[in-house]
């Protein structure tokens, strides 16, 4: 509630005594995730369930409950202080260096992050690569190896599609989605639309703020942010189905068990998987529009003369560029590979933090076919690293995996979901997912629960054909 409230309402002079107080809160938090008495009391509970199956949701508890005090425990107090004094000082550093353009700024401290990254992998433990390590916090099991094999095919793919769509000399005129979009009008648009879609707002709200998120306080308390552009239809609305994805996924998780990990969320890539389909596969579908474009339009008469079929080639417009929040569907994942490949090579050695720039722009021409004009809207654009967040990255592409392959296996339980959508029915997918991926909670490891809902561990195909034939059919390939 204090991390939701710094991000929306709080006064701008409130920052030191906010800080202050989340320093508390979470060491107190600390202090009980880390106690013996939890570890014993793991132990205890272990010795009166030890005839549990190992798939059952009990053993599942007594797993997880396991890996979360190990997680606080393994790493030396004196290295998280570390980490977070330095972070602090560096998250300054990049600011500056970003908006002087002078990655110089960021180096030391960069080199610092690097550092005391290897020695969180070395604390925490791995078999093969220490980002094995890194990666294991935000999605469990997955490994460095695992994630090339599914990572390489995928990204072929992509730098082969996105050539097409540049040499289809078909170029989408995204015009449309520029004009009046009065906020208070996107507004009253959000709610209606994530409400209609299954976001309960008598357990949850949504609000504004600069930088859109999701935060479930529990499943009757869920808070959603976006923010709005008077001048631009294309963020807004897209923003809040997605944290509107994300929410429904905290809504969705088992009441009785809050405080579980059969009552949290299994990991970020699942996570993601949620938004990005309710935000893409749903929310720039044929379907959907069919049901909610003649709303639209009665709103906003900036599209009142713009056709259905213009407006969804609009929003569904594919161009490469340089910074990654803003971009579209397909080149997202670029972005991602890009900094995948860059953190294997920084955090093993192979890549000198020095060298950083240079990386960065060499290969990003490779990808896009661009060559960033500056470090800013180069390898200074995003806080992650200088936040000391190795590992994270990956789990958006992920999401987008895993999105694929389960609305495929909606998609073949439920019959014909876009002809659902057009008639304004959401609630056969929401319940679907509620069912099949919120209430598991943290019972299986993310690649088991994609496995156990769609029949197949997370590969690279699905997310690839429907990719394909999306665009295949916007850009006339
Ligand atoms: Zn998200």
């Amino acid at each position: 509630m204090l991390g939701w409230d710094q991000e929306t309402y709080m006064p701008r002079e409130a920052a030191e005594l906010r800080g202050n107080q989340l320093a508390m809160i979470s060491g107190l938090h600390h202090r009980r995730q880390a106690a013996t008495e939890f570890r014993d009391l793991i132990g205890a509970a272990d010795d009166e369930n030890a005839d549990a199956a190992p798939d059952s949701v009990v053993a599942a508890n007594l797993r997880e409950a396991r890996r979360d005090y190990e997680l606080a425990t393994k790493v030396p107090a004196a290295l998280v202080e570390e980490k977070a004094r330095t972070t602090t000082l560096a998250r300054r550093a990049w600011a500056e260096g970003r908006e002087a353009n002078d990655f110089a700024r960021f180096c030391p401290w960069f080199e610092k992050i690097i550092d005391i990254a290897r020695r969180m992998a070395d604390a925490l433990g791995y078999d093969e690569h220490p980002y094995d390590a890194l990666l294991d916090k935000y999605e469990q099991g997955a490994t460095t190896a695992q994630l090339q094999q599914l990572f390489a095919p995928l990204r072929d793919a992509h730098v082969d599609l996105v050539a097409r769509i540049q040499d289809s000399g078909r170029p989408v005129d995204a015009s449309c989605l520029r004009g009046a979009f009065p906020a208070d009008q996107q507004d009253a648009f959000a709610r209606e639309v994530t409400k209609a879609i299954g976001f309960d707002y008598d357990r949850g709200r949504l609000d504004t703020t600069v930088h859109p998120f999701c935060m479930g306080v529990g499943p009757t308390d869920v808070r959603l942010t976006t923010r709005y552009d008077p001048s631009f239809f294309g963020d807004g609305l897209f923003s809040a189905l997605h944290e509107a994805g994300h929410g429904m996924y905290e809504q969705g998780v088992r009441r009785d068990d809050f405080g579980l990990p059969s009552g949290q969320s299994c990991s970020l890539g699942i996570h993601e998987s949620q938004s990005r389909l309710w935000e893409n596969l749903v929310g720039r579908s044929r379907g959907f529009w069919t049901h909610f474009y003649g709303t639209a339009q009665k709103r906003f008469a900036s599209l009142s003369g713009v056709s259905l079929d213009d407006f969804l080639r609009a929003i569904n417009e594919v161009r490469p560029s340089f910074i990654r929040v803003d971009a579209d569907e397909v080149t997202y994942n670029l972005h991602v590979f890009l900094r995948f490949e860059l953190e294997l090579a920084l955090i093993s050695g192979d890549l000198a933090v020095a060298d950083l720039p240079d990386a960065w722009n060499e290969k990003f021409e490779q990808s896009f076919r661009l060559r960033p004009p500056n470090d800013a809207k180069g390898c200074l654009q995003d806080i992650h690293w200088s936040a000391g967040l190795f590992g994270y990255f990956p789990t958006y592409t992920l999401g987008n995996v895993y999105a694929a392959q389960i609305y495929n296996k909606a998609r073949a339980e439920l019959g014909d979901l876009e002809a659902a959508f057009a008639r304004g029915e959401f609630t056969p997918l929401r319940s679907w997912l509620n069912r099949e991926i919120h209430e598991r909670g943290r019972q299986y490891l993310p690649h088991r629960l994609v496995e156990k809902v769609t029949g197949a561990v997370p590969q690279p195909q699905p997310l690839i054909d429907q990719l394909e034939s999306k665009y295949g059919a916007v850009y006339g390939l």
